[in-house]
């Protein structure tokens, strides 16, 4: 494998590591994350999806807390995709609680 490539696959590894131990903290969003991480949030749903398999290998779990419409309440428990809905799909109301990870032992 080229140098660069391998590179960029430990640098990948060691923001996947930060996610790991940034979510294990409390509930963060993706924005959280990617403040945290510096990269940007597109790239924090890519690694979500990673962090997800790697922490389930170990008997951990990402745990999603599901966005939230903040006008009539309803929750978006359907969403299997980790982006953020753009409205409700009740009150079509835009202003949603964005959903957050954290990560839990079993
Ligand atoms: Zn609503």
């Amino acid at each position: 494998m080229k140098r660069e490539v391998m590179e960029s696959l430990h640098q990948q590894e060691t923001v996947r590591q930060q996610i790991i131990a940034f979510l294990k903290e409390g509930p963060a969003t993706a924005l959280d994350i990617s403040q945290h991480v510096h990269i940007s949030e597109k790239e924090v749903y890519e690694h979500l999806t990673h962090v997800k398999k790697s922490v389930a290998s170990r008997g951990e779990t990402l745990r999603i807390h599901p966005a939230e419409c903040l006008k009539c309440g309803f929750v978006f428990k359907e969403r299997k995709r980790f982006r953020t809905p753009g409205r409700c799909p009740v009150c079509k109301f835009t202003h949603l609680r964005k959903p957050s990870y954290e990560i839990a032992r079993g």
